[in-house]
Order: structure tokens, then sequence, then C-alpha cells
């Protein structure tokens, strides 16, 4: 349908005609980039700020008192995330994920579920809504969100141990805290719930198996994520990296696992179910992921566009600059002159940060201007 669209354009037909082109068919194929990767999933920032200072993503030192977040007016009211939403279900959009940023910071967050969860992808099905939360607030909010429509929840646990996990936080928040956000997620049926651990070689990687013997056997799935070169003011080396092959290992020293399929194309973890005495795997114990990030890229199969608290689109998360689409979005324009805008975007994208970071000299690594973490969301 786009070629149509081109077409109009170049036949000199103008605005009016791309908008027919646009209305009178619907898009039954899939947009690809130039990759050939398709647009399956949206990440939305729904904030920059946040109530914890993790080391390896919103250090102090850095985003101090003095630090300027986004003010009010920059940030993108909830119709109009919904209003983005909406339209990237008709390019292919099937799975949002909320994140910041801390999300639930943002007032009202699950006023703006609510609006989400009215959405339906391209075959009319309900979209795949699900967020990702330090789960600090989580054991207040967890019943509301589900209210509203939330399917489920990712929380983010580096430990288990109060003291690396507070120094990790680097606000003392406690672990207590955090599991009874896990625990008001469970009974609010946000489910499956996932934990998402990221691993720093050296601080607090003995904890791998703590984490797995507390979550075993319980349907909440752990996710060991390597640490990321993300942004510029982590500190980021090579050396505090723990390769997933290495998590894999460590927990199958005293837990046999099996590889499991993946459950979705384009899935970031790898997964590995407990196996049972008969050396298959037991779904009664569950399973681990990997997120491999910086060992075993997937930029292959990487089908997500993220959306920040400004409403900027990015194509990937090591990117060094946006889409300007509250611009567009304020400027008046029509649900096909986004459309276009976007569509434009996901066709020139040829982004693969990842499996080219060993090539790069280290200063294109370190460009000052790479996006950071709490802006742009995991
Ligand atoms: N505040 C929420 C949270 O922590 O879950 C959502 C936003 S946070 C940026 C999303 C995910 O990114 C979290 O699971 C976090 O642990 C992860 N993350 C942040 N910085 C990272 C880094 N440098 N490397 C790997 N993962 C990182
Ligand atoms: Fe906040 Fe999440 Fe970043 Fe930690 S990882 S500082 S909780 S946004
Ligand atoms: Fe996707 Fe960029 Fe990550 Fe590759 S580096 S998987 S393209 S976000």
């Amino acid at each position: 349908m786009r070629q149509d669209t081109v077409q109009a354009r170049q036949d000199g037909n103008g605005k009016a005609a791309i908008r027919a082109g646009v209305l009178q068919q619907p898009r039954a194929t899939r947009m690809l980039d130039k990759l050939n990767r398709p647009l399956h999933d949206l990440r939305i920032s729904v904030t920059d700020r946040c109530n914890f200072r993790c080391t390896y993503c919103m250090p102090k030192e850095i985003f101090g008192t003095r630090f300027k977040f986004l003010p009010r007016s920059e940030v993108l009211s909830f119709e109009e995330i919904t209003r983005t939403a909406r339209l990237f279900t008709q390019l292919g959009v099937e799975k949002l994920r909320l994140t910041g940023g801390e999300p639930l910071v943002r007032k009202g967050i699950e006023e703006l579920v609510a609006q989400l969860a009215g959405l339906r992808t391209l075959d009319g099905k309900p979209l795949d809504i699900t967020l990702t939360t330090n789960g600090s607030m989580l054991a207040r909010k967890a019943q509301a969100l589900a209210d509203a429509g939330l399917r489920r929840v990712t929380v983010s646990l580096d430990a288990l141990d109060d003291t690396v996990f507070q120094a990790m936080n680097d606000i003392g928040f406690p672990v207590a805290k955090v599991l009874d956000g896990i625990e008001a997620a469970r009974e609010a049926g946000l489910a499956p719930i996932k934990v998402n651990v990221v691993v720093k070689r050296g601080t607090n990687d003995q904890e791998i198996l703590p984490v797995v013997r507390h979550f075993i056997g319980t349907g909440i799935t752990p996710r060991f994520i390597e640490f990321m070169d993300v942004g510029n003011t982590n500190g980021w080396c090579m050396d505090e990296v723990l390769p997933g092959a290495d998590v894999v290992q460590r927990i199958s020293s005293e837990f046999p696992l099996v590889r499991l399929q993946a459950s979705t194309a384009g899935e970031t973890a790898q997964r590995w179910g407990f196996a049972g005495r008969d050396g298959r795997h037991d779904p009664m114990l569950g399973e681990v992921g990997v997120i491999c990030s910086v060992t075993r890229p997937f930029c292959q199969s990487c089908n997500r566009a993220r959306l920040s608290a400004d409403g900027k689109i990015y194509t990937c998360l090591f990117a060094t600059s946006g889409h300007d689409l509250r611009q567009v979005l304020r400027s008046g324009a029509t649900d096909d002159d986004v459309l276009q805008f976007a569509t434009d975007i996901w066709h020139g994208r040829s982004d693969r940060y990842s499996e080219i970071r060993a090539s790069l000299p280290p200063s294109t690594r370190k460009a000052a201007h790479k996006i950071e973490m709490h802006y742009i969301g995991g």
C-alpha cells in the first residue's frame, strides 16, 4: 500500500491523494524495514523520572538534584500516547510495553492503561499490554492496573541480598518491598510475571543462584540481562559484563536446564527450562531467561520501536537521535500524516548496533549523544 501512496505523491496528486490512498485500503501486510524486520512492538516511555538511582542506569552523580528532567509541557499527554499507539497498531504493532524512567511515578498511569486497553490489532484482537517497573509502588498499584486492562508485568530486582540491592538502586530501597509488589501483582492476576536482573560481574553475579532458588517453582520467571552500554553515564566496560552463557552454566551447576523454543518471533530472551528427573523440561519448575544483548546480539529479529516520554521515535536502544513525532502530533497533523511519518521512519531503518558494537571505534561507542536508558526505557 505504501507503494500506492508513494506513487500518488510522485504523480503530483498531493496530500489529498496520499490520504485517500491510506484511507481506502486496509493494511493487510506488515511493514518491513531495510533489513526485512517487521514492526511488532512499541515500547512507550511515559516519564524520564524515577525514584531509584540504579548505578547502571541513572547514577546519582549525574542524575542528582540539579539534573533537568523534561518539563511537563514537553511530555506527551495520555491522549497523544494513545493516538500514537492506535496509529502504530495500523502499522502492525501488536504489543505495547510501558516503561520509563519508572512508569508508576507517572500520575494516573492506570488511566493510560485503560485507554490503551481499548485498542485492537489489525486482526481485531486486544493488544498485549505489559509494563516494566522497579516494583517500588506495585503493591499499591497492581490491582488498579489489572482492573484497567494491564495483562502482565515485568519487575526489576537485581539481588535478594539487601546490602547488594540497596547499593545498586542507590536509594537504600529494600528488597522486601519489591517482593511485596511482586506478590500484589500475582494476586491481581498480572501473569506471567517476569523478574529482570541486570547482572554486573563483581557487583551482583553472586546473586544469580539465590534469585533462581527463590523463584523456581513459583511460576515467576527470572531473566538475567547482560549489563549494556546504553547511554554514556553508567561507566560501562566489558569487564563488568558476565556473558549469558556463564549465567546458564552457573545455574545449571545446581539446576539442570534444557533450552526451550522462543515463544514469539523477536523474543529477546533465550529461554531455559528447569529439567525434571527425566531430564526433560518440567513446567511446574518453570524457566529462566537470559538476555545476551552484548555477547549474542539479536538485532536480526529486532521488531521494536521506542517512543520517548517527549514524543521522539527511536528505532534502536543505542540511537543517537530520534524522530520528532510530538512536533508532528502538535502541528495538527491528520492520522494519515502521522502514519506516513511513522512508515517512512520504519522503511528507512537499518539499525543493528549490538551486532556491530565490537567493530566500532571506541570514540563512536562512547558518542556523547547516545540516548540514556531512563529516557527511552528498556
Ligand atoms: N524503571 C523501570 C525498571 O527499572 O524496571 C523501567 C525502566 S528500566 C530503564 C527498564 C529495564 O532496563 C530494567 O529492567 C533495567 O534493569 C534495565 N536496564 C537499565 N539500564 C540497563 C543497562 N545499562 N544494561 C542492561 N539493562 C538495563
Ligand atoms: Fe529507575 Fe529503572 Fe533506571 Fe533503575 S533501571 S534507575 S528503576 S529507570
Ligand atoms: Fe534492536 Fe538496536 Fe538492540 Fe539491535 S542494538 S537489538 S537493533 S535495539
